[in-house]
């Protein structure tokens, strides 16, 4: 592993990169979120600005429940010190309650589970393979970027298994987590091409060589548009603008890719016309909790020899 104190970018810009990266992924996908490559470029060409629209009618700037579900996962850590599953649930459950502009039927079904049991925990679902865990894993990756593996996937567990319970999903968000941590210690060129070769040597499925288009919320479709798109350039706007306009679950795809690609080049590589589009409010709370999350992951980590 490089010594993440001789990272020319930094863990700031790269912690700052992530979390806007998402929620602007988020913003500039919701826009043709279920539409088909062939729709999007109908009615947009090719689609590259953050305008709001789409099935959600959203205001241009604002997220969706991928930013959302990050922010309230990012403060019940912060609330706790560290990713307790009663106190994760509980973050979710007042989100729920709020009315979110759009909601996943897991997440649903996770959520209304704790509420009449007070268990935080769904039972695995050989059907619960979405996307959903995934979406919002990124406080995770923050608060262990310096910890042993073992605290990364531990938690990643606890947080996902609050709504999703599912060895392919699990496998699928564990390398995106991977990833991002590779990315904030300044070793995403080195390390993610293997990553990817695991899981794809662990779960075949992801494995293709088909073009991932119209996505669906199916984890292994999601990754592999994720996956091709962070292929085709080194450079966070072309990466975003291709994942986004293959549609389908494009928020999404769009916030994955996002954090991954904000992780590795930092925040300074999102275009500014991207960054000021975002809703002010948004912003600043994903400024706000990427800064304490390193906070609490300083406290939390070994000393560096
Ligand atoms: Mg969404
Ligand atoms: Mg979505």
């Amino acid at each position: 592993m490089p010594d993440p104190r001789r990272d020319p970018l930094g863990i700031e810009q790269r912690a700052l990169g992530a979390y806007l990266g998402l929620a602007v992924g988020d913003a500039l996908g919701a826009t043709v979120e279920f539409m088909t490559p062939r729709e999007i470029a109908h009615h947009h060409q090719l689609h590259r600005e953050i305008i709001g629209g789409g099935w959600l009618k959203l205001k241009p700037g604002m997220v969706t429940d991928d930013t959302e579900m990050t922010l309230a996962l990012g403060d019940a850590i912060l609330a706790r010190g560290e990713v307790e599953a009663h106190a994760v649930a509980t973050a979710f459950s007042d989100w729920m309650r709020a009315k979110p502009v759009d909601i996943g039927a897991t997440v649903r079904r996770g959520i209304s589970q704790f509420r009449r049991t007070g268990e935080p925990r769904v039972a695995e679902n050989p059907h619960g393979a979405g996307n959903g865990a995934c979406m919002r894993c990124l406080p995770i990756a923050l608060l262990n970027w310096r910890a042993p593996e073992h605290r990364l996937l531990e938690d990643a567990r606890t947080q996902a298994h609050v709504t999703h319970n599912n060895p392919q999903a699990d496998a699928g968000g564990e390398t995106v987590l991977r990833m991002i941590t590779a990315a904030l210690r300044g070793d995403a060129a080195e390390r993610w091409p293997g990553l990817i070769a695991e899981l794809e040597q662990r779960y075949p499925e992801y494995a293709t060589k088909r073009r991932g288009e119209n996505p669906s919320g199916w984890i292994v479709e999601t990754l592999q548009a994720v996956f091709q798109g962070l292929e085709t350039a080194q450079n966070f706007e072309e990466i975003l603008v291709d994942v986004v306009n293959r549609g389908g679950d494009a928020d999404t795809t769009g916030a994955i890719a996002g954090m991954l690609a904000g992780a590795r080049y930092g925040v300074d590589a999102i275009p500014e016309r991207w960054r000021k589009a975002l809703d002010g409010k948004v912003r600043k709370a994903c400024e706000k909790q990427a800064r304490a999350l390193l906070q609490i992951a300083e406290q939390r980590a070994t000393p560096l020899p």
